[in-house]
């Protein structure tokens, strides 16, 4: 058993964890990060499957990521564009596939105002909202009280606009079907992406992708690191006083000043803590939870859809995969779709054999693309829900009631323990631009005691 002693001990080693990491060497701290898997990024993880390089977790950056933007740019990499030209597609909810420019979905001349007058009133609504301190709008109780769902049937009774709008919050970014957050934490989400419209806009919000990946962020980010980083460590015990903490992993114990806790909530149960949280921690842990997604890649000898004047994307709150984008690599011949099935229906396909699932969401992306989307050369599934250390995807978010309740309290450190995910930004939330924005303020807040 390695027993060690730094001044800081990050639990975690995603890119929250190694951004305060670096902050803290940087300033002449000395640091140990513990990491639970044999790898770096958490919920970043670039492989080959197949041939095939696949960005099985997170992958784009958004112009207002300007966080993770410096940070690349800082670490030397280099970013290219999605494809983007030609016709996306829309599937109805009379089951139409139609093609059509720009944002606003193919619908019906009523249900277009419908959808335009509610992003203009989401979009007013978020504009009073500050992604850092949701919790202090005037209406905060009241708008963390009913769920996005009512909110939205309280708001109009064209169901196609209603499940359009959905879509953009739930399925396509908490991954939890509209029922089972608040509106409060719809407007965080929104706020920390600058706009409702942002999210409405596909081309703003899956701007760029890193070549070689965006694991290649905390790759580099460990690499600074050197051997502070340890793998295949993941923390038990954490003993905490006012004396500082002893962190006690499979085969390593380190003694330091303070611990950052740089994992999703849900796992900060997985840790024993000796003494106990306090109560408000006890009870606002519980209260968070993760969404649930499955990122789909089907790789084809070619980008088919391209020759058919598609740009790739695609969206139907209908559809099985409600959303799918060319996701081909930088310089690749080979065509690549990625497709995502979320929420109950992604519990739905997992109790299928793996054949039957395949099949059905293949035939799901045909209905977008055409019969040629059924036969990929690779074909993959990132089930998040499986991993031992990270339990679904893309991140967390409150209960109904949870963000208006403890969302002020969530990143107010305990004693000698910090908090730091993208899970607990504001700006940035649940993305990489936040896990570095947290790892950023968490870093500066110890450099200052
Ligand atoms: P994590 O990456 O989860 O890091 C936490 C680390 O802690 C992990 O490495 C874990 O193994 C480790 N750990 C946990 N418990 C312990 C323990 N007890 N001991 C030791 N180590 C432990 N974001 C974007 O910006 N753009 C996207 O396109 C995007 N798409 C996504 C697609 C998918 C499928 C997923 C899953 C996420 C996506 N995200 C995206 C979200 C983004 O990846 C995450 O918000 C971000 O990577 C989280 O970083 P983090 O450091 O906060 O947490």
């Amino acid at each position: 058993m390695t027993d060690i002693e730094r001044d800081v001990v990050v639990i975690g080693a995603g890119a929250s964890g190694l951004t305060a990491a670096n902050e803290l060497k940087k300033a002449g701290l000395s640091v140990a990060v513990l990491e639970a898997r044999d790898r770096v990024g958490g919920r970043l993880w670039t492989e080959t499957i197949d041939g095939a390089m696949l960005e099985l977790g997170g992958q784009w950056v958004s112009p207002d990521q300007d966080a993770l933007i410096e940070t690349i740019d800082d670490l030397g990499l280099e970013t290219y564009s999605r494809y983007r030209e030609g016709k996306s597609v829309y599937i109805g909810r009379d089951g139409e596939r139609r093609e059509f420019e720009g944002e606003i979905f193919p619908v019906a001349p009523e249900t277009e105002k419908v959808m335009v007058d509610l992003i203009e009133k989401l979009d007013a609504l978020v504009a009073e909202i500050d992604p850092d301190r949701p919790w202090d709008h005037p209406d905060a109780r009241a708008l963390d009280a009913i769920s996005f769902e009512s909110w939205l049937a309280r708001e109009t009774d064209d169901e196609e606009a209603r499940e359009n709008i959905a879509l953009f919050i739930a399925g396509a970014m908490l991954t939890k079907p509209p029922h089972a957050f608040s509106t409060l934490q719809a407007l965080l989400m929104a706020a920390s992406a600058g706009s409702f419209s942002h999210l409405v806009d596909a081309d703003f919000i899956l701007d760029k992708r890193v070549v070689g990946g965006l694991q290649r962020v905390p790759i580099l980010l460990a690499e600074r690191l050197g051997d502070d980083v340890f793998l295949g460590q993941p923390v038990r015990t954490v003993q905490w006083g006012d004396s500082g903490v002893t962190v006690i992993a499979d085969g390593m114990t380190v003694r330091a000043r303070r611990v950052i806790l740089a994992v999703p909530p849900v796992l900060l149960t997985r840790i024993s803590y000796e003494p106990p949280l306090p109560r408000l921690q006890h009870q606002m842990h519980q209260h968070l939870s993760m969404g649930f997604v499955i990122k789909v890649h089907a790789v084809y000898e070619t980008p088919f859809w391209r020759d058919k004047g598609l740009s790739g994307t695609a969206f139907s709150p209908y559809e099985l995969s409600h959303e799918a984008y060319d996701n081909s690599n930088h310089e690749d011949p080979h065509g690549t779709l990625v497709g995502f099935v979320s929420d109950r229906h992604a519990d739905d396909v997992f109790r299928l054999s793996a054949e039957e699932r395949k099949a059905r969401i293949l035939e799901s992306l045909s209905h977008y693309y055409g019969d040629e989307a059924t036969n990929p050369i690779v074909y993959y599934e990132s089930d998040w829900g499986s991993e031992e250390w990270t339990r679904g995807a893309y991140a967390a978010s409150f209960d109904l009631g949870g963000l208006s309740r403890w969302g002020g309290d969530l990143r107010v450190p305990v004693g000698p323990l910090y908090l730091s995910c993208s899970d607990v930004a504001g700006k940035g939330y649940q993305h990489v631009d936040g896990a570095i924005r947290v790892g950023r303020e968490v870093a500066a807040q110890i450099l200052a005691e």
